[in-house]
């Protein structure tokens, strides 16, 4: 078998994380945002600390209780750290439920890329670049998650219910009861 098609039998595999081919899949295994640990595998001190990072991003514009060492009962989100093939930065093998992070990545580029796969293993789908500026966008290592990216988080998951976030703003119309 060819190369070419040893690698789409892969992105195949794992129906997204396989760049612009990646569609509208079904994400098999998702995570509540609201109730979640990221533990971290395989990683350096330098990684750790991105990974904090895209939690801490996550958590900031979106109000979520994402930790990095929560209660034994919550669910536990692995992301680990893999020599990988240079096609991708990061994939989120969504039948596992396991995020896999590119080890050649560092700084932003890890942080964005952490934000990313998490966004998947929240069940977020790929934003085509043409569409909007979105965390979700294929092969993305710049843009942090946006306020329609929070939107679509919340359309999946509600608002967690965090005693900090300010109270919603009323909306026009209907929304009233
Ligand atoms: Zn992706």
């Amino acid at each position: 078998m060819p190369r070419s098609s040893l690698a789409l039998a892969a992105c195949a595999a794992v129906l997204i994380g396989c760049g612009d081919g990646g569609g509208d899949a079904t994400i098999d295994v998702v995570y509540d945002p609201c109730a979640v640990v990221v533990e971290t595998r395989r990683s350096s001190d330098a990684q750790q600390i991105g990974v904090s990072e895209a939690v801490d991003l996550w958590n900031r514009v979106a109000g979520l209780r994402l930790t990095l060492s929560g209660a034994k009962d919550l669910p536990r989100l692995v992301l680990q750290f893999d020599d990988a093939a240079s096609i991708f930065h990061g994939v989120y093998d969504d039948e596992r439920g396991v995020i896999f992070i590119n080890d050649d990545l560092d700084g932003d580029e890890l942080v964005v890329t952490a934000a990313h796969e998490l966004g998947h293993a929240f069940g977020l789908n790929h934003v085509a670049t043409r569409a909007r500026r979105s965390v979700m966008n294929p092969n993305n290592l710049t843009v942090s998650p946006t306020s329609d990216d929070v939107a679509s988080l919340r359309a999946l998951w509600g608002n967690c219910e965090a005693p900090e976030r300010p109270p919603a703003e009323p909306s026009s119309g209907d929304a009233e009861r």
